[in-house]
């Protein structure tokens, strides 16, 4: 079933040296009081016009291959091929921030104002990522939750919570706690990592991300811009290890898997 989640601004909204690292600066300080006062102008246009919202729907393995092998056009090598079958739970998800932000950073680009929009452009695209960072966390506690719930009813595993610490002979509690605590869910998208672009069809036919006023184009390209689709693998943190010498690798330029990993 899918479940529409709203984002609070200040939840997602980058930090103010984040912003700048990512225009080049080590440092806040020594920044100039001019780009100081276009970064605030740029934060106030972000809160005032951003309405973050997400969908998501927890999907079987079985289901989701059928949304990955998609128009048959992914890489041999992508990463999730190997994945996702080791999953324990996996869930699709689209989010965005809304219309209004777009149009004003298009706005500001359009009368010239090169900086201001530039600075906009930015935090929008920090705050979708935080946005899906959030999402991860959300799944995680979301699956720890289910996790736990069904060993507390588990014959199996009756009184669980009471005598963990004192129990050792129920030894398959002690190694399901240890499982749960080494979870992590990270997200894959569509476009990136051997996942073909046209992957974003039969996601968006599964999850329908129009209802969060998010639309595909011809070139599976999402409108609004600052919008994110794609998967949460949750699994062993193990399972999401890889070696990044793909043949795709080297059009990377975030090579962001090294600092999930
Ligand atoms: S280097 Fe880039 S393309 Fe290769 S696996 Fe990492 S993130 Fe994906």
């Amino acid at each position: 079933m899918n479940k529409i989640i709203k984002f609070k601004i200040n939840e997602i909204e980058p930090e103010k040296d984040i912003v700048f690292k990512e225009n080049g600066y080590s440092s806040v300080k020594n920044i100039p009081e001019k780009i100081q006062n276009l970064y605030e102008e740029s934060l106030n246009i972000f809160r005032g016009n951003s309405n973050p919202v997400g969908i998501y729907s927890e999907i079987s393995k079985d289901e989701f291959a059928k949304i990955f092998f998609g128009e048959g056009n992914n890489s041999d090598e992508a990463p999730i091929r190997q994945i996702y079958p080791k999953a324990d739970n996996i869930a699709l998800f689209a989010i965005t921030l809304g219309k209004k932000v777009n149009e004003k950073i298009r706005e500001l680009f359009r009368k010239n104002d090169f900086a201001l929009g530039h600075i906009l452009d930015c935090i929008a695209s920090l705050a979708a990522d935080n946005a899906v960072r959030n999402l991860e966390e959300f799944t995680i506690r979301l699956h720890s939750v289910s996790v736990f719930a069904a060993l507390r009813s588990s014959p199996a595993t009756a009184g669980y919570a009471q005598t963990r610490h004192s129990d050792k002979s129920t030894g398959q509690a002690e190694k399901n706690e240890e499982h749960q605590e080494d979870l992590l869910t990270l997200a894959y998208s569509p476009g990136y990592c051997g996942w073909h672009i046209s992957g974003q069809k039969k996601l968006f036919e599964y999850l329908h991300p129009e209802k969060i006023q998010i639309t595909l184009n011809n070139s599976f390209l999402m409108n609004p811009l600052k919008s994110v689709s794609g998967v949460l693998i949750t699994g062993k943190r193990e399972i999401h290890k890889f070696k990044n010498s793909f043949s795709f690798c080297y059009l990377c330029k975030t090579k962001s898997c090294l600092e999930r990993m």
